[in-house]
């Protein structure tokens, strides 16, 4: 039987930046298990932005689980928006940094800004308000980019130089001398320790966690301006009414949005195949003329993909309970390029030490234990 010290199964983002930082700090017999092509795969599939704040405004984190945990995932993300984006300068990868704007569309949600500026300020995160009758905007910084996903994640995978098995895994297996995978094709390949990277494959392969695991489907379209001038500059990201919408103005220089599906009656919750809502898109596109008084063309680009969340919004990073040479990182909502390159550098600190520093108890699976169907 074929033997590696980690199997890191899945080939996304997160797998890749577990296998490159296990490589950067020496560890050498890895490999990579993923279909090839690797179709569902949301790291190939994703809009390509990456920020150091959350997706939502901090206000739900606060008040749903409390100022220690919403300061650590904060400081998770900006470990990983830090991380990738330093990989992508050196590499000369195309991207444009910029600004992160939320525009208030009610005076609820202004209240809600000025609480969220508050508490962001005091914990060291650029946060400021800015109040013009009748619009609030918070900017929270030059904290946003807009990157060529793949060519990072070509090159993660050449820079780790780990042997691909081009497979799907059907099961993990457990004994006293290591852990395994049983392959679709009938192979058996043992390892010192998994890292399930495998984002909606966790399910099937960790089934403990598959009633926790929520998924639901995403689309984001791509725009040209055929009218402006829009007042941005590249790599700028702008959310509207509770984060329901979001834009970026690309590197490649068009306009990339979606959202309009997100906490909806459309939002697709447990969706097992992507689809393309054609009332999101008309949603997005009106939202953006208007926000802007701007005028954009019809779609050039629709992408669907499902996404995967835990049912407390909080990522899973670290062991699996019951069995530490199992660890799993998934549920990154729509912070997954940052959460995922960070992950990447916990999992590989988990590998070697046995702990990671950076991530929080209150993100590891263990929370989640009293929702398995079995012990
Ligand atoms: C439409 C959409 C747009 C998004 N846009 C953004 C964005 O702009 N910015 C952002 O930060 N986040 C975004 N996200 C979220 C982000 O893309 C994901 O959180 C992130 O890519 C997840 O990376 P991953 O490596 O964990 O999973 P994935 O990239 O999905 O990779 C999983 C890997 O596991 C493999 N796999 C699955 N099952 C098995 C199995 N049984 N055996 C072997 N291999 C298996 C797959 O083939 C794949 O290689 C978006 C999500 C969606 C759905």
């Amino acid at each position: 039987m074929k033997s590696y010290d980690v199997i890191i199964i899945g080939r996304g983002l997160t797998g890749l930046s577990t296998a490159w930082h296990l490589a950067k700090s020496g560890v050498k017999k890895i490999c990579l298990v993923a279909p090839n092509p690797t179709l569902d795969q949301c790291s190939s599939l994703n809009a390509g932005y990456a920020s150091v704040t959350l997706h939502d405004n901090i206000s739900r984190a606060v008040h749903g689980h409390g100022p220690e945990v919403t300061r650590s995932l904060l400081d998770v993300n900006r470990t990983g928006f830090s991380g990738l984006l330093q990989f992508t300068k050196e590499h000369q990868i195309k991207h444009s940094v910029g600004c992160i704007t939320r525009m208030a569309s009610t005076p609820q949600e202004a209240t809600e800004m000025s609480f969220a500026v508050d508490w962001l300020s005091k914990n060291g995160f650029p946060a400021s308000l800015s109040i013009s009758s009748p619009n609030t905007i918070q900017s929270d910084g030059a904290a946003a980019a807009s990157i060529d996903v793949t060519s990072v994640l070509r090159l993660l995978e050449k820079q780790s130089d780990a042997p691909v098995i081009a497979d799907s895994v059907q099961v993990i297996r457990r004994s006293r001398d290591g852990v395994s995978i049983k392959t679709s094709s009938g192979d058996s390949i043992h390892g010192e320790m998994i890292v399930a990277a495998c984002h909606r494959g966790i399910k099937s392969l960790i089934p403990d966690l598959a009633p926790a695991l929520v998924n639901h489907a995403d689309q984001w379209m791509e725009f040209s301006i055929l009218k402006g001038p829009l007042k941005l500059n590249r790599g700028d990201l702008t959310f509207a009414e509770y984060s329901q919408f979001w834009m970026t103005y690309s590197y490649r220089n068009t306009i990339i949005a979606g959202g309009a599906r997100y906490l909806r009656p459309w939002a697709g919750v447990e969706a097992e195949t992507p689809s393309i809502l054609k009332t999101a898109t008309s949603a997005v596109k009106n939202k953006i003329e208007h926000l802007f008084n701007v005028s954009l063309s019809e779609p050039t680009q629709t992408v669907a993909a499902i996404d995967l969340r835990a049912c407390d919004e909080i990522p899973i990073i670290g062991p699996m309970y019951g069995d530490s040479r199992i660890l799993v990182a998934s549920g990154f909502m729509g912070s997954g390029l940052t959460l995922g390159f960070a992950s990447g550098l916990a999992l590989s600190e988990f590998i070697q030490s046995g702990k990671s520093k950076m991530i929080a108890n209150a993100f590891h699976p263990t929370r989640l234990r009293s929702l398995s169907d079995s012990d």
